[in-house]
């Protein structure tokens, strides 16, 4: 790689940013990252009408809060600033101008009423209109009037748009990193807007100006971008200015069916496709932030959403992602997103954390249930039962459900686990309570062997006892190790509770 790698990413702050958008940021990030160069953030704001408040800061806080925040942005080492288009109003007219000097562009002043008629003619003759080098010279623009004209006709204040003059029967060769070689023929392509009179550039006009004056080394973005890729790579050779190399990303696809991931998909089968929860008048949209996950997790998800590493591993930290990262083994086909493995991968990251700091997470959701028996228990204990649980859990989220026997005792037990408890049942229990009475030193360990010994010495099966020793403690025939429960719960609750199975069962 010859020049200095910077790459960008450059959403427009339309509503939340969609987890597709987040992919193309990581990605970016870590080619920046890879091989020492600048990950920077633009805001692609020039489109007012579709401003929506609040966008832009959750774009920051969601590459805030997964660890991939730009090092340049706005407000953040503006070396090449403003970063957000809308600042840089100004500076476009003069690339528009440059291009209608050069011949690249031109005026064309059809009213939205004409072109809205255009589009019913062709319509009625079963055609579409596209404003492209078949027609452009029977349309209103200033490549069939003069000079003279066309000056006068702005000077008047009359409404004008600046368009590309596609040039007519070319074949574009094209390099794609990760498409490979790809070509286009000019005369499909439209006269795309650039300019407006009202002095704002189009996206094509402000987003190429930007990367050539931001140094952009590498365009890093989502499939949907492709068809603009050959207007983009001539608006390059019309300034007259090198192009940067160019990846498109594949697309992320509905995890049933065909197509791209929607936001429906998200609410339809319970998942997030926003990083961040988002409210709006139209409701709440959930995130993953907020459905417990693990940043790291949410990365390394996202990272093998069209990529891996050649191996079968999928278990990648960021630094390890950086070192790994290459855009030649991007995939060209789309990646279909699996809700159930992102879970997977939450799992895994939950297991990775220190009961130290899963217990403080857990006290937090204790906070929220206020479940104040749960929150009077020790650090101590809460780590220690978090050691037990977290293996069975997801999220921290399902902490309570996994472990709310240790707090509280059974209000019902489960029916089917009931059946078990035969009519001598009653009588085994009570003896029990006496070996347990006898136990001074109330460890788990010496709880089993107390237990045991007494169930050996006095022939009685492991079911006979553990089975209604467990529901009588958990409700259920579910939670770990029995006795470390019987340790963590204490001998006079245990007790208590082995009491209350035998009058109620
Ligand atoms: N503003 C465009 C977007 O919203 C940027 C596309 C590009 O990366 O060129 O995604």
């Amino acid at each position: 790689m010859s020049k200095a790698v910077r790459v960008r990413f450059a959403p427009s702050p339309t509503g939340p940013l969609h987890i597709g958008g987040v992919r193309t940021a990581l990605f970016n990030y870590l080619f920046a990252k890879k091989h020492n160069g600048v990950f920077y953030l633009r805001i692609e704001d020039t489109d007012q009408n579709r401003f929506v408040p609040g966008a832009e800061q959750y774009i920051f806080e969601a590459l805030d809060w997964l660890g991939i925040a730009p090092s340049e942005t706005v407000g953040k080492n503006e070396k090449f600033g403003p970063y957000r288009q809308s600042e840089r109003k100004d500076l476009y007219k003069q690339y528009a101008d440059q291009l209608i000097n050069s011949g690249w562009a031109y005026y064309a002043f059809d009213t939205s009423e004409a072109l809205d008629f255009h589009r019913k003619q062709h319509e009625e003759q079963g055609k579409t209109f596209i404003y492209n080098w078949h027609n452009r010279e029977k349309l209103d623009t200033s490549l069939v009037i003069s000079a003279a004209e066309t000056e006068k006709r702005i000077a008047s204040g009359e409404a004008y748009v600046v368009r590309f003059k596609t040039p007519v029967d070319q074949t574009l060769h094209l390099h794609d990193i990760i498409r490979g070689d790809i070509s286009f023929e000019t005369n499909l392509l439209d006269d795309k807007v650039l300019f407006k009179s009202d002095g704002m550039p189009t996206y094509h006009l402000a987003n190429i100006v930007d990367d050539h004056l931001m140094e952009t080394s590498h365009v890093i973005r989502g499939e949907e971008w492709l068809p603009s890729m050959p207007l983009h790579s001539l608006l390059y050779k019309a300034f007259g200015w090198e192009a940067p190399e160019f990846a498109h990303l594949p697309l992320i696809l509905k995890p049933i069916g065909n197509g791209k991931l929607s936001k429906r998909d998200g609410d339809k089968l319970g998942f997030p496709v926003f990083p961040l929860e988002w409210k709006s008048e139209e409701g709440v949209s959930s995130g993953y932030r907020e459905n417990g996950f693990f940043p790291e997790a949410v990365i390394n998800f996202l990272a093998l959403l069209g990529w891996n590493d050649g191996t079968d591993q999928e278990l990648f930290s960021l630094e390890e992602l950086v070192e790994k990262f290459d855009l030649n083994r991007v995939h060209k086909a789309g990646a279909k997103f699996d809700p159930d493995k992102n879970k997977w991968f939450n799992h895994q990251y939950l297991q990775k954390q220190s009961d130290e700091s899963l217990a403080e997470l857990f006290k937090k959701d204790l906070l929220n249930r206020s479940t104040s028996t749960a929150l009077s228990v020790t650090d101590v204990k809460l780590i220690r039962i978090v050691s037990l649980i977290k293996e069975r859990a997801n999220f921290v989220s399902e902490f309570w459900e996994l472990s709310n026997f240790f707090f509280e005792a059974p209000t019902s037990y489960d029916e089917k686990a009931a059946k078990n408890w035969k009519e001598d049942t009653p009588r085994t229990m009570q003896e029990l309570i006496s070996v347990l009475e006898n136990i001074s030193d109330f460890t788990s360990a010496t709880i089993e062997t107390d237990v045991k010994d007494w169930m050996t010495q006095n022939e009685i099966g492991m079911g006979k006892v553990m089975q209604p020793f467990r529901l009588s403690l958990v409700g259920a025939l579910k939670g770990p190790h029995l006795f470390d429960i019987v340790e963590l719960i204490g001998k006079e609750e245990t007790i208590k509770r082995l009491q209350t199975a035998i009058s109620t069962l």
